[in-house]
């Protein structure tokens, strides 16, 4: 087994920053400190991204035989849970559980969709996106990017393909400038001024005191989440992913800060293949396609539009969140812990 650190830098780099951003403590998507049984195979194939097409074929996975996770890490997931249901869910999970977390998934996103998922805390849509990543391996099925089985490509190939902007993106400890070129090689200053103007980002770093060259991170200028996660879309921007994975922030910012963030990552999904987990559903209402998870199964699939029609369980979450009812029916907070 190997410690997986950063998943979307390249390798040679993720080392050297890795040590100078003192990350122990830090941690992107909840990853780094997760043990994966993936060896890097000699010799394997690079991906080769040509529409972005991904393809979740028939895919079973549970985290059995993995190290269990840290307490710091359930507490980070009590702390997000977002509905009803929550509680029992994370309550009754032993580490050592042999269940299906992922439980006979297939869907296909197509080039340049976006795909959101939705669903109770502790339904598995993290795990979705740590099998894309390659952070664990399918136990069972596939999952192809344009028809490329993800477990037989170089693993560097695929994390260069991804890029991740989300709640646990981090700022190590260095100048804006190198926070923002973290995952990418050579960079002009003008193209990551041209990220920073993209993500609503170059105004307030130009107004710290010392601009691009700021220190920040631990021991550095404290950035607000807003700020920190502009940081993180003006990287995203500027190593310009074939496929962008959105864990939405649930930072408070201001309404206005807000908007600006959803306009700079509006244009970043477009025309990209997008996986987006949100827990407010009004930020992914205009998805192509929301997949509702739920105890590792989708049980609901297709536009807004389509599944409010449904009357199912997303239909009873958006009515909460639009506040047009005052809590879950108790039938979906007792499937939600079957
Ligand atoms: P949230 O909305 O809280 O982020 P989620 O839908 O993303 O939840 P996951 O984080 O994918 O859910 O978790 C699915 C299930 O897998 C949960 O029961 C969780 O406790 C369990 N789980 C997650 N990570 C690990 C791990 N590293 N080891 C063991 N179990 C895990």
């Amino acid at each position: 087994t190997q410690q997986l650190v950063w998943p979307m830098a390249q390798f040679g780099q993720v080392i050297n920053m890795y040590q100078r951003a003192e990350a122990s403590s830090e941690r992107i998507f909840g990853l780094m400190d997760e043990t994966g049984r993936i060896d890097r195979e000699e010799g394997a194939d690079d991906l080769e991204v040509q529409a972005g097409r991904v393809e979740y074929d028939s895919v079973s996975f549970s985290y059995e035989g993995y190290e269990s996770r840290d307490s710091d890490e359930t507490d980070r997931q009590r702390e997000t849970a977002p509905t009803a249901a929550d509680d029992s869910v994370e309550a009754d999970h032993p580490a050592e559980e042999s269940e299906l977390i992922i439980d006979d998934i297939s869907f296909e996103v197509e080039g340049g969709e976006t795909l959101a998922l939705v669903g109770p805390t502790g339904a598995g849509k993290s795990t979705v996106l740590k099998l894309l990543l390659r952070l664990y391996d399918v136990d069972d099925g596939e999952i192809r990017i344009d028809g490329q089985d993800v477990s037989e490509v170089s693993l560097p190939s695929l994390r260069r393909s991804l890029g991740y902007v989300g709640q646990e993106s981090y700022l190590f400890y260095g100048t804006v400038e190198e926070n923002i070129t973290y995952g990418t090689f050579d960079a002009e200053r003008s193209e990551i001024v041209e990220a920073a103007k993209a993500a609503e980002a170059h105004e307030f770093i130009q107004n710290l005191p010392d601009g691009y060259d700021t220190m920040v991170g631990e021991r550095g200028v404290k950035l607000s989440g807003g700020q920190r996660q502009r940081v993180a879309i003006a990287r995203a921007v500027l190593k310009d992913p074939d496929i962008l994975i959105l864990d939405e922030a649930t930072s408070d910012v201001d309404t206005e800060t807000e908007m600006l963030i959803q306009r700079s990552i509006d244009d970043l999904t477009e025309d990209r293949t997008t996986f987006a987990i949100a827990h407010r559903l009004s930020t992914i209402k205009d998805a192509d396609t929301i997949a509702v998870l739920e105890g590792g199964r989708i049980v609901e699939r297709g536009s807004h539009d389509e599944l409010l029609e449904n009357d199912g369980l997303y239909a009873h979450l958006w009515g909460v969140q639009a506040g047009e009812i005052d809590e879950l029916p108790q039938e979906f907070i007792e499937r939600a812990q079957r």
